[in-house]
Order: C-alpha cells, then sequence, then structure tokens
C-alpha cells in the first residue's frame, strides 16, 4: 500500500487487523482507539478531514457489530464530524459505509469540500476522480502538516 504520504507500507495482510494491532503507522499517528474501535486519517488519501473509523476486530459488514457497538461506532463518528465542524475544516460530510467482500469493515467520515465540486455534478458519482486528484495533487508537505495538526486537535477532543 502507498500510504497518504506518498510512502510505500510493505506488509501483507488484512490492513484494518494490522491497524488495530499497531503494526505499521500512518506519519500522521492515531486520532482516536479504545478496545474496540480506531479511528485515523485515510491510509492513502491526502485530503484533510478524510477520516476512517473501523472495529478492531474483523468483520466485514456493519450487521456483525452488536447493538451496542453499533452505538458506540456512531457515537465515535458523530464527535469526530462535530469536531471537525466546530473547528472548520468542512461544513458538511458524507459517511460512507464500505463493506467490501474480503475486506475489513469500516466507516469513511468525507468532507464535502469546495474543490471536490469542480468534477461536476454529484460527489459520491465522482468520487473514483476526486480520489485520483487527490493522490496525485494533494501530496504537499503543507497538506501533510495541516492533516498532523488534524489528527493532534481530534485525539485531544476526543479523549475527553
Ligand atoms: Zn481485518
Amino acid at each position: 500500500m502507498i500510504n497518504y504520504a506518498g510512502e510505500e507500507i510493505k506488509i501483507n495482510g488484512c490492513l484494518g487487523c494490522l491497524f488495530a494491532e499497531h503494526k505499521f503507522s500512518l506519519p500522521c499517528g492515531i486520532a482516536y482507539e479504545n478496545d474496540k474501535f480506531i479511528l485515523s486519517q485515510d491510509f492513502e488519501l491526502p485530503i484533510q478531514g478524510f477520516l476512517v473509523v473501523s472495529p478492531k476486530k474483523h468483520i466485514e459488514t456493519f450487521g456483525e457489530l452488536t447493538s451496542s457497538e453499533r452505538i458506540e461506532i456512531f457515537e465515535i463518528v458523530s464527535k469526530t464530524i462535530e469536531i471537525l465542524k466546530r473547528n472548520n475544516i468542512c461544513e458538511r460530510f458524507d459517511v460512507i459505509f464500505e463493506e467490501k467482500i474480503n475486506k475489513h469493515f469500516h466507516i469513511w467520515i468525507m468532507p464535502r469540500n469546495k474543490w471536490m465540486e469542480e468534477f461536476g455534478g454529484n460527489i459520491i458519482c465522482n468520487i473514483g476522480k476526486i480520489f485520483k486528484y487527490a493522490k496525485t495533487n494533494m501530496r504537499t508537505k503543507e497538506n501533510f502538516n495541516k492533516i498532523d495538526e488534524i489528527t493532534k486537535l481530534l485525539k485531544s477532543e476526543l479523549k475527553k
């Protein structure tokens, strides 16, 4: 995998499990974790405020979470969005559940940034182009610093 900063991470196995077990790290570190869940910047996308929350246990679908785990993961999503909004990272967010076959279940917290609208029409329809644009054009020192800052902000706010 190439991480958001353009560095190659050489690992074999489930990325979600390995990240939960601290077998690899991201330059910005972890925004929040407890015994069941982990929150961080998206592994691959250098987009400010693009966060991923996953269960630490290996599951592939939302339905495999218990009802109390579902409440807890939504609580993390909602607190994260509230902090990002309050600190003017972005005003609106899309929350996307990824249930890929043979992949660790995770929830994307995706900011609806102004620049994404330049691809025309619906942001979700253009998600592939948006990701490609970010990977090609947004790997800048300035952007990495901002991602570090956002992670630090979430870290201090979420442990309260
Ligand atoms: Zn896994």
